[in-house]
């Protein structure tokens, strides 16, 4: 690659014009004649950027989930439905593309016009008989029709979340455990090939925004299958740090890693959502006094799990989106060790900044979700705010923050991740930024976090930056990253030296 503006650090910023990539690894950095002359001998491919393009390394999407943006990217998209005679529309226009369950995404009950939350009635007209299941925007309720709720009365144990009417028959809005077990129901009816597909769909996605490697987060058996099918019939593109529900990581004994797919953890959760009110916060939620939110797992067993999986040489990611959830997750990796890492930590106290730093967990934080979560203030008050995603405060505290999108919750661009923690949504009118500010990062700290902190996020330290001996895995741009990233689009995505994505 000659004739380019190679990134090879943001801070300070340093750019060179060449670097030549051989099995996979980058040789040379700087030196175009080096680099002709060492492409001719080896008989390496030239690529002239003609001093137009810039070059950085890979996006690392650090949490998301590769299964889920493919449904996504396949199912009904309803987050820009308006109202709840809108969201039947919607359905009612697309369901004759799915072979068995109805599927869609991204509905917000806040956004209606109607301003009340859905039920199986306002739906069961649209989807007919067939089962459906359509989920809120933050991926923690969901709703089902008629015909889909008589499977919550097929399961043998007790679930949590289960929303009623008031005459005390189900809403069809599920939650937390209800909602996983009627989501599992759906994908259990999914064939191999059908998921294979799915992923593939999402790997095209990401591919063509310049992400080069992913932690994908709550991977079940299914997806793990799939993801090895892929693999054995050379289509898996791109890096996959893979982080398996607690339930399958014994897997991880018997699949090899190789080069792009790697068992690195599995995932937990100490606490539900936000949105849904279930985040186990300290102090009662502002617009709901009674109510602290939920604790998914005890500590006890989040300590058993996290043991387990260090016995198994896998690293451990926990879910903590609440205060109260974190100070459980504190304690855990005070006795589990260090290497493991928080997801989300959207809400942290001031005195439980130097607690962390003593544990110093990698933090894996999604910025967008400020974009998203613009409700925000209503569900915790103004006094709690300056909690909300300090992400300033967390790299001033030493710890080390990575980029993340925790797609399909929020929008895989790159580029929209790093407006929102560069802005806070001062430019898109979100309250939130009025009152945190002060936690804006800037640019330089932002790729850092996409690039290289992720690639510590997701245990590859041969990844993540521009340097001799670091995989040749790039993002070619058509502007530069730092002068103008809003406008910014991915040219070309390369993985291991091979051009992946092309832009038309
Ligand atoms: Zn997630």
């Amino acid at each position: 690659m000659i004739n380019g503006f190679i990134y090879t650090s943001f801070n300070p910023v340093q750019i060179t014009n060449s670097l030549l990539i051989n099995d996979g690894k980058i040789e040379i950095i700087g030196d175009n004649d080096k680099v002709l002359d060492h492409a001719k001998k080896e008989n390496i491919e030239i690529l002239d950027l003609k001093n137009k393009y810039y070059v950085i390394p890979g996006f690392i999407d650090a949490h998301m989930h590769i299964d889920e943006l493919g449904e996504y990217i396949n199912g009904i998209d309803l987050r820009d439905v308006k109202s709840i005679n809108e969201l039947c529309e919607a359905i009612k226009n697309k369901k004759e593309k799915f072979k068995n369950w109805i599927y869609g995404h991204g509905w917000d009950q806040e956004k209606f016009l109607e301003k009340r939350w859905p039920n199986h009635y306002d739906i069961d007209a649209c989807t007919k008989n067939r089962p459906a299941i359509f989920s809120r925007v933050d991926l923690h309720s969901a709703l089902i029709n008629e015909n889909a709720i008589k499977f919550l009365y097929s399961f043998d144990k007790e679930v949590y979340g289960i929303e009623k009417l008031p005459n005390d028959e189900a809403s069809g809005i599920i939650k937390e455990t209800a909602f996983d077990e009627i989501r599992k129901l759906m994908r259990e009816n999914r064939d191999i090939e059908e998921q294979k597909e799915l992923i593939e769909l999402a790997q095209d996605e990401l591919i063509s925004k310049g992400i080069t490697s992913v932690g994908f987060m709550s991977v079940d058996e299914k997806s793990l299958s799939a993801i090895l099918e892929l693999r054995s019939e050379n289509k898996l593109k791109i890096r996959i740090s893979a982080y398996l529900n607690s339930d399958i990581m014994h897997k991880s004994k018997q699949i090899k890693n190789d080069d792009l797919f790697q068992i690195k953890g599995i995932k937990l959760f100490s606490d539900g959502s936000l949105g849904s009110r279930t985040a186990y916060l300290s102090y009662p939620y502002e617009d709901d006094p009674q109510n602290r939110g939920f604790i998914a797992m005890e500590k006890e067993q989040l300590l058993e799990n996290c043991l387990r999986a260090k016995d198994l040489n896998l690293k451990t990611a926990i879910h903590a989106i609440g205060d109260a959830a974190l100070d459980n997750v504190i304690d855990v990796y005070k006795k589990c060790g260090k290497g493991n890492r928080i997801e989300h930590a959207s809400i942290i106290r001031e005195n439980q900044l130097n607690e962390l730093a003593k544990v110093n967990p990698i933090i894996v934080v999604q910025p967008h979700f400020i974009i998203s979560d613009f409700w925000v203030i209503n569900r915790l008050g103004v006094k709690r705010a300056k909690w909300v995603y300090p992400f300033k405060s967390l790299i001033n505290h030493g710890l080390e923050i990575a980029f993340s999108t925790d797609a399909p919750v929020e929008p895989i661009d790159p580029f929209l991740t790093i407006d929102a923690a560069l802005n806070r949504g001062s430019n898109q009118n979100i309250e939130l930024s009025k009152y945190t500010m002060h936690e804006s990062l800037t640019i330089q700290e932002a790729y850092i976090a996409y690039t290289q902190k992720s690639a510590v996020a997701i245990d590859r330290e041969d990844l993540g930056s521009i340097k001799i001996g670091k995989k040749g895995d790039l993002a070619i741009l058509d502007k530069d990253p730092i002068k103008d990233y809003l406008n910014n689009r991915v040219v070309m995505t390369i993985i291991d030296g091979n051009i992946v994505y092309q832009s038309k």
